[in-house]
């Protein structure tokens, strides 16, 4: 038990000052009558959780105070939502009922908190779960979308408060909110919240990194501003002149997607050269917005010449989540491209707090795209053949994706993911027409069922009645739709096939003077390594298990294999050998004890790595960075099996694998000046080189042995002063 010198005094008058701060958030929406029903949630909640405290000490009532706080500032909800969001650990934690929520305040407060205490548990630790009540979670979308809301600013709160937890629970928390909630926040069109939760998460995961863009964006961020200011007075000047009201002002990007820049181009901090947008937020009537954006557009392109592939226009056709904006890139002063976001205040405020401004300027916008959506997850969820893992999946790469717009032949618009194929649109259309597709014309040219649609075509569907959903369709459909339907009717064909498949098996075994027994069926199968019977019988329907494959069955039955079995004994000694030199090095588990494990080839974990350990179903124990793409979706799918790992002293005679990716300006001998830092000042060992040049850039991927980060971090240094070579990054998977 710790122990905390508290003034009561001082913490009831700072309870006070955060309840009236809290009320002036709410002032823009307040109704007669609506302070009164806060206040009454507020006294219940104080008295609720009277007797309890945060981790870090503080009165628990700073907690749901300040999730009211978001709802009603950063989201822009009302008063039911706010008297929820003071109420929404009560239940849960506290002797109060829901009938007593229900006595007090109406049916409707009562039916939100009961789906907010219900998905509470959603993530638990202790509960193998996580995906399955995730699916639950959305559920609820159909029923009260506040519900979900408010669980966004309450994982929101937990995040910005979370110091005070131990290590393993930060990981976990943070890796599930990288992996559920900012993409949740992101179609929910969220985005400041999205930013903010992915940055906190990225802060726990991989605090180095985290820390080091953070460091370097202050170093310059004086020279940012300047430039800034330079960039925007000739804007302000012409505007001003024009007699347009806007306000113009630089927005630094967050650290999570420079970081997500770095990675994915392969380059270093300096050479990300959109570390800032520029916005202009114009005052306008409603019916003069089109106008206005476009006239702003046009001022800034008379200053500074645009990129012509960079013209995003979201303001003719807003995003399936509500966004609307005009979006260039720009030639700067200083011979830099500069993000524009031109948007109207009706459109920011749409585009800060999401969901909700939508519905507060619904009748100006009937047809809106995340009713659609919402229907969309309805029918994804509602088919429940789909295990829970493969639906976060393709939920998850719904939400990712932008947009593209496809015209029917009538004309009628179709929304679907960047990346969709003729078959996606096919299926979008109707299910059936999806099934039967057998082509497709874009454009009036026939184009194969796989061809990937670009925004603006015109699609026609060819369809014929013979036609069944294949296998091979899978590669090659994006939306959760199509997949689905696929899957489903492919599982009914299998299952039609494998009803055969039995009975040719029947009749196979019979001539082999095997009976037919549930006994001798899994023994075939396990022979053969198929993890089902259903998966036999479609084997031997489709003849890949023939009778000779059968003979081979009955022979082995008979006989062992000696020479097998000393093949494998001869790989588990290897393997053993493996794991006995790396076993001191990692101590595992909430004791840290030593026990064996692998690294997983994922991320290539060296000693210095922040790590973790994770229990496979068939391979023990694998080591991954907490920074590992992977991780995140690991943690939060199956944190009941994640395992507490760390470095013991590091011992200099153990050799591990990581991977080097050096760009440079291509150059005779580069190669060789890499390869002598490499081995010969470093005495390091590379086990393969890749490279490949391009119009005179150089690029290659180096694996190499080392002993720990240090070793690589001055490797890395030095590698970088070799003259040509413009960047040297770690990468962790091999792409
Ligand atoms: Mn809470």
């Amino acid at each position: 038990m710790e122990e905390y010198v508290i003034d009561i005094d001082a913490e009831n008058k700072e309870i006070r000052k955060r309840y009236r701060a809290l009320l002036r958030a709410c002032k823009p929406t307040l109704q007669k009558g609506d302070k009164q029903q806060i206040r009454k949630a507020f006294d219940l909640a104080l008295e609720c959780h009277k007797d309890m405290r945060r981790k870090s000490g503080e009165p628990y009532i700073y907690h749901p105070i300040a999730v009211a706080q978001i709802a009603a500032e950063e989201i822009g909800l009302g008063t039911t939502s706010i008297v929820c969001a003071l109420l929404h650990d009560v239940v849960e934690d506290t002797h109060l009922t829901l009938q007593d929520i229900e006595e007090q305040f109406g049916k409707k407060v009562a039916r939100i908190i009961d789906g907010l205490t219900k998905i509470s548990g959603i993530f638990d630790p202790n509960s193998s779960m996580q995906a399955e009540n995730f699916r639950k979670m959305l559920l609820t979308l159909a029923d009260d979308v506040r519900v979900i809301l408010i669980k966004l600013a309450d994982r929101l709160h937990n995040m910005r408060t979370m110091e005070f937890m131990a290590r393993h629970k930060q990981l976990k928390i943070a890796s599930e909110t990288s992996y559920l909630y900012a993409p949740l926040a992101h179609r929910l069109g969220l985005y400041a919240i999205k930013s903010e939760l992915e940055d906190l998460s990225m802060k726990y995961t991989d605090p180095d990194t985290y820390k080091f863009i953070a460091k370097k964006l202050n170093e310059k961020k004086a020279e940012r501003e300047r430039f800034v200011t330079d960039f925007i007075t000739p804007i302000n000047e012409i505007l001003a002149e024009q007699g347009i009201e806007a306000s113009v002002f630089g927005r630094p990007k967050s650290i999570h997607s420079i970081w997500n820049k770095m990675r994915k181009k392969s380059i270093p901090f300096e050479e990300v050269y959109d570390l800032f947008a520029i916005r202009v937020i114009i005052d306008t009537d409603d019916d003069k917005e089109k106008t206005e954006c476009w006239k702003v557009y046009s001022i800034i392109t008379d200053l500074y010449r645009p990129n012509p592939d960079r013209l995003r226009d979201w303001v003719s056709s807003p995003k399936g989540n509500g966004y609307e904006s005009l979006h260039t890139t720009v030639m700067g002063p200083r011979g830099q491209w500069v993000e524009v976001q031109i948007r109207t205040r009706r459109m920011n405020e749409i585009a800060e707090k999401g969901f909700a401004a939508h519905w507060k300027y619904k009748e100006s916008n009937s047809d809106s795209g995340l009713d659609n959506w919402i229907q969309k997850i309805r029918d994804i969820l509602s088919n429940s053949e789909q295990s829970a893992l493969d639906f976060v999946d393709d939920f998850k790469m719904n939400l990712f994706s932008d947009e593209i717009f496809i015209f029917t032949p009538k004309g009628t618009l179709v929304q679907l993911p960047n990346g969709a194929t003729a078959l996606d649109f096919a299926f979008e259309i109707h299910s059936d027409i999806g099934a039967t597709c057998i082509g497709a014309k874009v454009n009036h040219k026939l184009v194969p069922l796989s061809h990937t649609l670009q925004n603006g075509d015109q699609v026609e569907i060819i369809t014929s009645s013979k036609q069944t959903p294949k296998e091979d369709w899978l590669n090659f459909v994006v939306t959760a739709k199509a997949k689905s339907k696929i899957r489903s009717s492919l599982k009914e064909e299998k299952r039609r096939v494998a009803e055969d498949g039995k009975e040719i098996l029947e009749r196979k075994l019979k001539s082999l003077k095997i009976t037919y027994n549930t006994d001798n069926i899994n023994k075939i199968s396990n022979y053969f390594k198929f993890p089902s019977s259903q998966e036999l019988f479609y084997n031997v329907a489709k003849g890949s298990i023939d009778i000779k494959n059968l003979r081979e069955f009955v022979a082995s039955e008979k006989s062992e294999d000696p020479n097998h079995n000393q093949f494998q004994a001869h790989i588990n000694g290897l393997v053993e050998k493996i794991n006995k030199k790396e076993v001191d090095t990692i101590l595992i588990g909430d004791d840290y004890q030593q026990v064996d494990y692998t690294l997983a080839p994922c991320c290539n974990p060296i000693p210095g790595d922040d790590i973790f350990g994770f229990l496979t179903v068939n391979d023990g124990i694998k080591i991954h960075r907490t920074s590992c793409p992977n991780a995140s979706k690991l943690m939060a799918n199956y944190g009941y099996r994640i395992l507490k790992a760390k470095w013991a002293s590091s011992k200099n005679d153990v050799a591990f694998l990581t991977g080097l990716r050096i760009v440079g300006i291509d150059d005779v001998g580069l190669v060789n000046k890499i390869t002598m830092v490499i081995s010969h000042e470093f005495n390091v060992n590379i086990r393969s080189l890749s490279i490949s040049s391009n119009e005179g850039i150089f690029e290659g991927n180096i694996m190499v042995f080392v002993n720990d980060t240090q070793q690589l971090d001055n490797l890395i240094i030095n590698l970088k002063h070799i003259p040509g070579i413009t960047g040297v990054t770690r990468f962790e998977y091999e792409s």
